[in-house]
C-alpha cells in the first residue's frame, strides 16, 4: 500500500467511526434501538475509533521525520516518545537525539514512498 493511500485509509477510518458512535447516539436518543443495542453498539464505536487513531498514529509516525529546533539535526523518534510526546499539527515535543535538548520539533515527511 502507498504512503498516500495509508493517509487516505486511516482519515476515513477515523471519520467512520466518530460517523457509526455518532448513529448510534442518535438512534439510542430517538429509542429506535434498544438501550442494551445501544451499549453494545457504543462499545464496538469506541473500539473502531481507538483502532482507527491508533492506526492513523502509526501511518503518521511512519511518514514523519522531526528536526531540533537547536541543533537542526533530523531525526526519527523512538514510536514511544513520538506517541507521548506533546504536540501540534506540524510541531511535536521531542528530545534531539544528537543534542539531547527538547524542543518543539517541526514535523518533515519522509520523501521515500513504498
Ligand atoms: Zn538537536
Amino acid at each position: 500500500m502507498s504512503k498516500k493511500s495509508k493517509i487516505i485509509l486511516s482519515i476515513i477510518g477515523v471519520v467512520a467511526s466518530v460517523a457509526f458512535l455518532v448513529i448510534t447516539a442518535i438512534l439510542a436518543e430517538e429509542a429506535m434501538i434498544s438501550a442494551s443495542l445501544a451499549v453494545v453498539l457504543t462499545v464496538i464505536a469506541i473500539i473502531l475509533i481507538f483502532i482507527a487513531i491508533s492506526f492513523a498514529a502509526k501511518v503518521d509516525y511512519e511518514t514523519g521525520v522531526y528536526e531540533c529546533r537547536n541543533c537542526g539535526y533530523t531525526f526519527k523518534p523512538t514510536f514511544k516518545a513520538y506517541f507521548f510526546g506533546m504536540h501540534t499539527i506540524t510541531t511535536r515535543r521531542l528530545k534531539c537525539l544528537e543534542c539531547g535538548k527538547s524542543t518543539w520539533c517541526k514535523r518533515r515527511s519522509v520523501e521515500k514512498g513504498e
